[in-house]
């Protein structure tokens, strides 16, 4: 309906509307929009079809509201405070519509509040006891809480009994509660149990849909090491300790990083600036970027398999990468540089976000050590230096990953996490080691962004 009608009377929208609900309440992240403009134009009719219930019902419930409060959270989803704002009054107003509690639960989750989160998943398992979506959402929360290990792994068994044994979650399930095993156990890899969860894990990862593989779990890998080293590693290793000290020398990653900071650096200053205009000035892209209507059959693809001489829509792929670096500024487009999983990094442009998110994408979704999932990625050559970077233009091509799977203060020179030094002039940049802070300030320029924000 909406790329076939220019413009849609009030029963079409009021269909469309519940179409799209329906559709939601299934699986959101199969329903994608072809382009930006028909995202655009789903986003101006649920904003009047709300208007319309508001004003003609006098805020009665209705079918046609709430159908309308569920697109509406979910076609503005990245931004978690507003959404769990909005979510409020839909709780109370639809007690009995179980979704409301399953996204105002994701939203805290983003948000690392995981009392809120437990505090939804059991308003919303009181509807159906069997929803067990929410069942994993509160093992997650009560696993990140850290108070009893125990209780998390009841809430995990719980999940396992109920969901279907291809649902994604399963593997991981086992991987985290393995976790928690071997928390429980002082941290003793030797521990039968959590062996034998974790090869429950692999073995549920057999039964795991093609789209889903290779399985990526942050549970999965700290384990891993364990058993394969058999000493602590730092949590988020994805790679040998000596891969991620020697890429720091990488003259791509050095020009890469620089190139960012500097721009940055000219924006901070610029901010008051008329050059400020001059410079936010941006060429019209060469290809298309789409996302996909489903991620199912995508293929994954790292950095090194995509030819950076060629200006080209990687179709029928998908790009899993770390921001390594955030952006400050978001006109015309929010600038990062993201990592793969073999620690290659590029720049990222990101254009075609709701208007006047800006701010709060750039502050609260786009972070250091966030993790997402770019479906279709374009590969884009400057329209002026003809240099690379990964270009977005449909911003619904962007799945974030679960705010659980994001590396906790990163260091800013070499991506371990939980580092713990602070740069004593800016607060703001994490460093492992002085070794770190000291090969970020002379060979990645940390000076052109230390600044107080
Ligand atoms: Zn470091
Ligand atoms: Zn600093």
């Amino acid at each position: 309906m909406l790329m076939e009608l220019k413009s849609l009377t009030e029963k079409q929208e009021n269909i469309l509307v519940h179409e799209l609900s329906q559709c939601y309440r299934i699986e959101h992240f199969v329903a994608q929009f072809p382009n930006v403009e028909t995202r655009e134009k789903a986003v101006e009719i649920i904003d009047r079809v709300l208007r319309r219930c508001k004003l003609e019902s006098n805020g009665v419930a209705s079918q046609l509201d709430e159908d309308a409060r569920i697109c509406y959270a979910i076609l503005h989803m990245l931004s978690h405070e507003l959404v769990l704002q909005f979510l409020g009054p839909c709780k109370q107003k639809y007690p009995k519509c179980i979704h409301f509690f399953k996204l105002s639960a994701a939203m805290n989750g983003f948000l690392s509040q995981y009392e809120a989160t437990i505090y939804d998943a059991n308003a919303g398992l009181k509807i159906d006891p069997n929803y067990y979506e929410l069942l994993y959402d509160k093992a997650v929360a009560l696993r990140l809480l850290d108070k009893d290990m125990n209780e998390a792994i009841e809430a995990y068994r719980a999940f396992l009994t109920i969901a279907p044994k291809d649902h994604r979650k399963v593997p991981e399930s086992y991987y985290a509660m393995a976790n928690c095993y071997f928390e429980l156990h002082q941290r003793d890899i030797s521990t039968d149990i959590v062996k034998k969860v974790y090869e429950q894990g692999e073995e549920a990862e057999k039964v795991q849909l093609p789209c889903f593989l290779p399985y990526n779990s942050n549970n999965k890998t700290e384990l891993k090491f364990m058993f394969d080293r058999k000493s602590p590693p730092n949590v988020n290793v994805v790679a040998p300790l000596l891969d991620r000290k020697s890429r720091l020398l990488d003259p791509h990653r050095i020009r890469v990083i620089k190139q960012h900071r500097q721009w940055q650096a000219a924006l901070l200053e610029a901010r008051n600036d008329s050059m400020y205009t001059l410079m936010s000035g941006s060429h019209e892209p060469r290809a298309q970027q789409q996302a996909v209507e489903s991620l199912i059959g995508l293929k994954p693809i790292s950095l090194r398999e995509i030819d950076p001489t060629k200006d080209h829509v990687y179709n029928g792929y998908v790009l899993s990468v770390t921001i390594i670096e955030d952006a400050y500024s978001w006109t015309p487009s929010i600038h990062l540089v993201i990592e793969d999983e073999h620690l290659d990094c590029e720049r990222m442009f990101i254009y075609g976000f709701p208007e006047g998110h800006g701010k709060y994408l750039t502050s609260k979704v786009f972070t250091l050590g966030s993790k997402m999932s770019i479906m279709n990625p374009y590969l884009r050559l400057g329209g002026s230096d003809m240099k690379s970077s990964v270009r977005i233009d449909d911003f619904s091509s962007i799945i974030m990953q679960n705010e659980s799977e994001r590396v906790l203060n990163m260091c800013r020179c070499c991506g371990t996490s939980n580092a713990l030094h602070v740069c004593g002039k800016c607060k703001q940049a994490h460093y492992c080691t002085k070794e770190c802070q000291i090969t970020d300030w002379k060979l990645y320029g940390h000076k052109l962004i230390c600044k107080k924000q």
